[in-house]
């Protein structure tokens, strides 16, 4: 029997972002009750998992002592706040009581994901509220304060195990390909529109990684209006291939929704269909995988 595990917690929802900002995050408890109502919560081997917390060491293993410490300054400020060489306040990026805590949640999440597959036996846990995964080492970015797939990585590329990241969100996971941008310990795959007029401007067939990860950064950019068979022909021809050639120890996939045709943010237009199709093959693969959540209105 499938184990899997979903991470949720009810603080997933208890923030905001402000009344004008298109990332929701009462979009995590509508989620969590649509699952409920669905029974999915309740089908055999499903387990329902708590975040857990996580250290400033793990954080310190990707961003910086300095970006980190004025993070926790300005989680607690009672005014507003703004630190633009960390991209911290302005209106996409906003400061409010507790976005540190919020994102240090989420970050917990992903990596109790990284421990259950890895050290409980559970086949998939999913971390809704994960795949933030435009924050950089010492700058927030793409709403993304911290990067939660990096820190969750780094602790399982510690542990000497192979790493596959799949990236499905309609925008480049720029951060995370950052962080791996040098090395062939792990191999990172996006799938995204193109960023030639769309955030975060990056991800073009060309960056290809550097030295030791030449050739382990991948990039599938796509025209604006990519429907589904374009959108699982890519995956077909290029990330199943390159994911099964790798032979990873652990997957960890972002599967931001924000491709679906009707995001007001993207231009993609991808159904349920390609998401079906594409989390089945995953699935069969029978590695160890963490899924995080992503974009998505
Ligand atoms: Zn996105």
């Amino acid at each position: 029997m499938t184990r899997t595990a979903l991470i949720y917690s009810h603080d997933f929802s208890a923030c905001s972002y402000g009344e004008q900002h298109p990332f929701k995050v009462q979009r995590y408890r509508l989620a969590f009750d649509l699952m409920t109502e669905y029974g999915l919560t309740r089908l055999p081997g499903a387990d329902i998992r708590e975040c857990g917390t996580v250290s400033d060491a793990d954080l310190l293993t990707f961003h910086s002592p300095d970006y980190l410490k004025r993070l926790a300054e300005f989680n607690c400020s009672t005014e507003s706040r703004a630190d633009f060489r960390y991209g911290l306040g302005d209106v996409e990026n906003p400061v409010f009581p507790g976005f540190y805590d919020w994102t240090r949640l989420c970050t917990a999440g992903t990596v109790e994901a990284a421990r259950l597959v890895t050290e409980e036996g559970y086949d998939c846990a999913f971390n809704l509220a994960g795949g933030l995964h435009h924050a950089h080492r010492a700058r927030a970015s793409g709403f993304s304060y911290l990067n939660d797939a990096v820190i969750a990585i780094n602790r399982l590329v510690a542990q000497g195990l192979r790493v596959v990241y799949l990236d499905l969100d309609a925008h480049h996971g720029d951060g995370v390909q950052e962080a791996y941008y040098d090395t062939d310990r792990v191999l990172t795959i996006s799938i995204h529109e193109t960023g030639l007029h769309f955030f975060p401007g990056t991800g073009f067939e060309r960056e290809m990684g550097k030295g030791a990860g030449k050739g382990y950064s991948v990039n599938v950019p796509l025209i604006e209006h990519t429907d589904d068979a374009l959108f699982m022909k890519a995956f077909d021809e290029v990330a199943y291939p390159l994911i099964a050639a790798y032979g990873p120890d652990v997957l960890v996939t972002q599967l931001g929704a924000d491709t679906f045709r009707t995001d007001p943010l993207s231009r993609l237009e991808i159904t349920t269909h390609s998401y079906s199709y594409v989390l089945r093959k995953l699935k069969a693969l029978r590695i160890p995988w963490v899924a995080l959540g992503g974009g998505g209105v």
